[in-house]
């Protein structure tokens, strides 16, 4: 069946959905849901799958980005979930998304708050880290073990670093994807190939055991979706259908740093969190120039907004932490934009191993998912993190539908995993894999889609995302199918192409 989404299929699909009986029903796009509706259908299973909004309009879209091994785990006792992190890293890296996830170095400046003893406990964990990788079995080659550089050779890497006391840098890499939208639009349209009908813009009201109350929220209209199994996959929301899940929401801020703000920076940074012993503040050179700088990690109290705000007191947070390791200090000015996202931690005893901690922080919660039944017969899946979406989406599957054959996806390539023809611009294969070709030749069809929006964008790749990536509405293309609208002034100027795009669908 055809990958493709677009406001067409979504029509017919909706009328399907009123009459048929699915046997999974699936609610929530982000990654989780995405790759549970992937995971069902390609069992053989049929599959409705809904989200309020878009595609990866939730937490998925505000994550770090990194596909981690896991380390971080290992250094809290979590054996287990770090395990889980380095295999399904593996998976993404070598069989189902090399088009999107690759290796990226990482450094951690030897400054004077880094005790020399700090230093090699550290470089113990990284080489424990590359054990894992090794044991998981990813080559070398797709991810180099650590190493130590001397200064000058980490400031070829990073000349924005302080180098006045600097005795050098451990050297780390981990897994990263371009976009995480983009995963999650991936495997959203791969889910669709295998016949699972995707619908964006249509809101779970009620779950029962048998399906759901649904309302589209582009006509209003309200009906039912009749399914044999359900999955609560709605992340930090999930305890507002499914009462009885009981989540511990964090906040985690990011800034966007203009281009530049760091000079020619090769490698993300770690900066260590002045006063805490093990955390450490990141610096994520993006692929579009931009710079990201995280992560703040706050409980979150009250009502769970659609669209989380980082607050003042964040960027200033992160601000004068990446400072830290810093020639020069950043300052406001540094700053295009932020974002800020929930994480969805489980945080009852009874759901998972997940203890609070003494103290309420957040940062000491496992990310360990769950997959709860609660007593009108749904399956929630919750906690985890991108990385292990696929496992995640499996395991509630498997509970969902304890007699469906075994999952797939851990070997299953996403749409654009295939080769990628010679000659295609890294941009365009790094984000499109082996479809890159077919946006190019809406370039070459009509040069005037060569145009570029933003961030060396086109308008091409606005246009493939309204007829084959489930693009709707330009908040759509300029916020979820590229990520033009992180940056508020960006946004307004690509503005009227994204509307321009819709045209095209
Ligand atoms: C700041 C931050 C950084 C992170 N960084 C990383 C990282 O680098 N690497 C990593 O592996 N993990 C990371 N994580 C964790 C990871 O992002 C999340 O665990 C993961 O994205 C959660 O995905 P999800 O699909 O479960 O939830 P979501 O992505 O939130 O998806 C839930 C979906 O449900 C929909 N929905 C809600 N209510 C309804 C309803 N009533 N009807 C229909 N649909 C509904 C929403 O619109 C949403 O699209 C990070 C998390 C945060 C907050």
């Amino acid at each position: 069946m055809n990958s493709s989404l677009n406001a067409a299929r979504r029509r017919w699909e909706l009328d399907e959905a009123r009459t048929d009986v699915v046997d999974v029903l699936v609610v929530g796009l982000g990654a989780t849901g995405a790759g549970a509706a992937l995971d069902a259908a390609s069992r053989g299973l049929s599959v409705a799958a809904v989200d309020a909004h878009d595609l990866a309009f939730g937490t998925s879209r505000w994550s770090s980005k990194l596909i981690h091994g896991g380390l971080r785990y290992l250094a809290s006792g979590q054996v287990g979930v770090a395990w889980e992190s380095a295999v399904e890293r593996d998976a993404l890296l070598r069989f189902t998304a090399p088009h999107l996830v690759a290796a990226h170095p990482y450094l951690l400046p030897l400054t004077p708050d880094v005790a020399r003893g700090q230093a090699a406990t550290l470089m113990a964990g990284y080489r424990l880290g590359d054990a894992l990788r090794a044991a998981a079995g990813t080559p070398r080659r797709l991810l180099p073990g650590p190493s130590r550089l001397a200064a000058g050779r980490a400031l070829t890497l990073a000349p924005s670093l302080r180098a006045d006391g600097l005795r050098g840098a451990l050297l780390s890499w981990d897994g990263r994807v371009v976009d995480d939208a983009r995963l999650v639009v991936a495997l959203a349209r791969t889910a669709a190939a295998h016949g699972a009908r995707i619908l964006t813009r249509c809101r779970a009201l009620a779950l029962t055991r048998d399906g759901a109350r649904v309302r589209d929220e582009l006509t209003g209209d309200e009906f039912d979706i009749r399914a044999r199994a359900v999955i609560n996959a709605t992340g930090v929301w999930a305890g507002e259908l499914t009462p009885s899940v009981a989540l511990r929401p964090s906040r985690g801020t990011h800034l966007v740093l203009r281009p530049g703000a760091l000079g020619a920076l090769r490698a993300g940074l770690h900066v260590p969190i002045p006063g805490e012993r093990a955390r450490f503040a990141l610096v994520l050179p993006q692929a579009d120039g931009r710079v990201y700088a995280g992560l703040t990690d706050e409980p979150l109290g009250g009502p769970i907004p659609d669209v989380p705000e980082a607050p003042e007191s964040d960027v200033t947070f992160l601000l004068e932490v990446v400072g830290t390791a810093l020639d020069r200090p950043l300052s406001r000015a540094d700053v295009a934009g932020a974002f800020a996202g929930l994480r969805p931690l489980v945080g009852t005893a009874d759901a998972v191993d997940a203890p609070a901690s003494p103290d309420g922080r957040t940062a000491d919660l496992s990310r360990r998912h769950a997959v709860l039944r609660s007593p009108d017969g749904v399956v929630t899946v919750v906690g985890g993190k991108l990385t292990t979406y696929r496992r995640m989406a499996e395991d509630a599957v498997d509970a969902a539908c304890p007699h469906a054959r075994p999952s797939r996806t851990a070997r299953l390539p996403l749409v654009g995993a295939g080769p990628v023809r010679p000659g295609t611009p890294g941009r365009l294969a790094r984000r499109y894999g082996s479809e890159a070709w077919a946006v190019r030749d809406l370039m070459r069809a009509d040069p005037a889609l060569a145009e570029p929006v933003a961030l060396g964008i086109t308008r091409a790749e606005l246009v493939w995302a309204v007829r084959h990536e489930g693009a709707l509405d330009a908040g759509d293309l300029l916020d979820r199918r590229t990520r033009i609208g992180l940056v508020p002034e960006d946004r307004a100027a690509a503005l009227p192409a994204a509307e321009a795009a819709l045209a095209y669908s």
